[in-house]
């Protein structure tokens, strides 16, 4: 299935892409939830983590590299941050080509929200 994150690794919505390979793109979120707030997608639309194949393992290998990459060029990899990776409803997950994010450059209080 064609998602927004397969448009913008083909370069059709403009976005501010940090870095991008063979295997990977990372771009700012348009929502930030952090001053570091970036998401990192394989170029490969798999939709889930549920999705994911023993092919897949280079790329996602590759995504949490670029991740620690681009934490350091932002300054945040001393204090530390957080990889959040979304699966299905639950999850939180609204867009269905797996990403990883990289929240960073405050305090990020408890991994969960409380229940709504
Ligand atoms: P999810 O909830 O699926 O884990 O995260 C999807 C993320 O993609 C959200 O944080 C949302 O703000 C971001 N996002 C959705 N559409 C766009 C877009 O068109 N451009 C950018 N830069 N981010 C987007």
């Amino acid at each position: 299935m064609d998602t927004i994150f397969s448009q913008i690794v083909r370069g059709e919505v403009p976005v501010d892409v940090v870095y991008q390979d063979e295997l990977v793109t990372a771009f700012r979120d348009i929502q930030p939830q952090a001053p570091t707030h970036i998401v990192i997608v394989p170029n490969k639309p798999i939709p889930t983590v549920a999705d994911v194949t023993e092919a897949d393992e280079p790329a996602l290998g590759r995504l949490i590299r670029v991740a620690a990459r681009l934490a350091e060029e932002d300054g945040i990899d001393k204090a530390g941050y957080r990889l959040i990776l979304n699966c299905r409803a639950h999850g939180g997950q609204e867009v269905y080509h797996l990403h990883v994010h990289l929240l960073g450059g405050r305090p990020l209080g408890r991994m969960l929200a409380d229940p709504e």
